[in-house]
């Protein structure tokens, strides 16, 4: 028998991604509306990229979300999670609908009082706060959620010297069953730093106890987690009781709930899959209902969700501005929406749709931002129609934490629009232009040419 020839064998990586239990594509229908208002008009009037907002959506999703907590819990109080999108537009649709303030620096704090919010009605969280900023806030009667021992040492020296006794909580970390487990942040409740720093603070005498607070992670994807977090808060109620007599006047679970967005490597898209703030609320009121409070005294029920009330509102508007062959074959396109504008990009795999008509013909395509940058990059693999130059897209989901994170690097930050819920379009931040980038800075007299 002849001998075959050798060959060496070779392995070529697959380009695609994994087959899902619906086929390997995951087609979407075109967006060339939202809110009634064409997205080529908006590009036309404001530019793109475009930052835009639906005042209709973070009104309707609010109003989901608190109802789902109202039909089970008899006292219930939102408050806006700032550092989530603290356009002064967004923060005052949310206190419209009768949210509070929950801020994590002396910045926030400055904006929620800017905006409005009274300063009673102002949740005062985070890991850092300067003696300024406490007497401030004690002065105010806002609610204090203290992260640490240092700091509750220097709220009672801010207690002393104050008129008012500050308004206090702590801020509680404990295992819940998510892992990791999030302890940087308060007091861990397994080892007993909670209740010793409940002991100081009742025998102290210096401030008023008026909480317990918890935030137990972000994107939480089991319900359950905040089932065994509110009874933990609540044992501490109970000892609370039990030991001084003392009645808490709220739980705060904080916020983590998981929005309608797919996490990177999830099999499932996030919309269909991820637990609804239904789920969350039946945990959340179920352990507090079944703990030991008696009727009529149960606490207000307070929560900060950020992401899953705002997420769903945000959309960027964007243009292909290129395609090319990668080396391996694959489509490649270049869009004007980088990751310094998409931070989320990292974690998610943005839903993006075309806002035009297209025929069938798709190919598995990597959006690459502008930036030149490697990691620039808004998906490496989706499904689109064959794009051309100057075609439009829709990246969804968009919402939070990208017009709080995005960043000045290479191109100036776009304008941000918010339709109204009559179809008008306001434009709630400018466009940067190059004097805003340049004001603050500063050329020493022997460095001019
Ligand atoms: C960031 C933050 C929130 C909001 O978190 P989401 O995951 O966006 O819901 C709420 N409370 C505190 C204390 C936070 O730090």
């Amino acid at each position: 028998m002849e001998k075959k020839p050798y060959e060496r064998p070779h392995i070529t990586r697959l380009e695609t991604s994994m087959p899902g239990k619906f086929g390997m594509r995951s087609e979407r229908p075109p967006t060339t509306h939202i809110d009634g208002i064409t997205v080529d008009s908006l590009v036309k009037t404001y530019g793109s990229p475009l930052f835009v907002l639906s005042e209709n959506t973070i009104r309707t999703t609010y109003r989901k979300a608190l109802n789902a907590f109202t039909t089970r819990y008899p006292k219930v109080q939102f408050a806006w999670s700032y550092k989530t999108n603290y356009l002064a537009a967004v923060c005052n649709v949310f206190h419209q609908e009768g949210a509070w303030a929950e801020v994590v620096s002396g910045f926030e704090y400055q904006k929620a009082i800017e905006n409005g919010v009274d300063p009673k009605n102002i949740i005062f969280n985070g890991p850092v706060k300067t003696k300024e900023e406490l007497e401030t806030a004690t002065r105010n009667g806002s609610l204090i959620h203290i992260d640490h021992l240092d700091e509750l040492y220097l709220l009672i020296e801010v207690a002393e010297n104050s008129e008012q006794k500050p308004k206090v909580a702590i801020r509680v970390n404990m295992d819940t069953g998510i892992y990791p487990m999030w302890d940087r942040f308060g007091f861990n409740y397994e080892d007993g730093q909670a209740w010793d720093a409940l002991n100081k603070i009742m025998h102290s005498g210096k401030m008023e106890l008026v909480g317990l607070h918890t935030h137990i992670g972000t994107f939480i994807l089991s319900a359950g987690a905040y089932g065994v977090a509110a009874a933990k808060l609540a044992e501490l109620a109970r000892l609370l009781k039990q030991k001084f007599n003392h009645a808490i006047k709220y739980i705060d679970m904080g916020g983590g709930f998981a929005s309608k967005n797919t996490l990177k490597g999830s099999y499932l898209p996030g919309s269909d899959t991820n637990p609804s703030i239904s789920e969350f609320a039946e945990a959340i009121s179920t352990a507090l209902i079944n703990s030991h409070f008696q009727p009529g005294e149960l606490p207000l029920l307070i929560l900060e969700p950020g992401r899953a009330l705002i997420d769903e509102a945000g959309y960027i508007l964007t243009t292909v501005l290129a395609n090319k062959r990668l080396a391996s074959g694959r489509r490649a396109t270049i869009i004007d929406t980088g990751v310094n504008l998409l931070f989320t990009s990292f974690w998610y795999q943005h839903p993006v749709t075309v806002a035009q008509e297209f025929s069938q013909y798709r190919e598995d395509t990597t959006l690459y931002g502008p930036l030149c940058m490697n990691i620039d990059c808004i998906r490496e693999n989706i499904n689109l129609p064959l794009l051309q130059l100057g075609d439009k897209l829709v990246i969804h989901y968009t919402g939070a934490y990208n017009l709080t994170q995005w960043m000045q690097f290479i191109h100036m930050r776009p304008a941000v629009v918010m339709i109204d819920a009559r179809g008008n379009v306001h434009e709630v931040r400018q466009k940067e232009n190059h004097h805003h980038v340049g004001s603050l800075e500063k050329l020493p007299e022997h460095l001019q040419i």
